[in-house]
Formats: structure tokens, C-alpha cells, sequence
């Protein structure tokens, strides 16, 4: 069966590669000079990178 056939599966071929461009935070684009980068994710500034960090801590004591 091949129910799953996509209704526009082949234009676009290329996986791409996900580029993170966006601040995790505040979901703000990350210009080149200013991010922060820390353990592998890009946030806009470091407060920005401390805010993700507390959320993610909150999520997971649930
Ligand atoms: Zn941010």
C-alpha cells in the first residue's frame, strides 16, 4: 500500500539542513555577531540563554 505517497513529495529532494537561526528564547533572528552560543544552540544574548535554560529546567521537574 502505498497510501503515504506525498501530494508534493518531489519537489523539493534536498533534506535540508536545519540551521538554527533563530534565538531559542525570544525566537528573535541571530545576527551573525551577536549570538551566544552555548551547548550546541545559538540564543541571542546570554540572558536570553539563561531564560531557555531555567524554562527547560521547569519542563523537566514536572
Ligand atoms: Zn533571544
Amino acid at each position: 500500500m502505498a497510501l503515504e505517497v506525498a501530494k508534493e513529495g518531489q519537489v523539493e529532494a534536498k533534506p535540508k539542513a536545519e540551521r538554527q537561526t533563530n534565538c531559542l528564547a525570544c525566537n528573535k533572528l541571530i545576527k551573525k555577531l551577536k549570538r551566544y552560543y552555548r551547548e550546541g544552540k545559538f540564543y541571542c544574548s546570554k540572558r536570553c540563554w539563561r531564560a531557555f535554560i531555567d524554562k527547560s529546567k521547569a519542563e523537566e521537574k514536572k
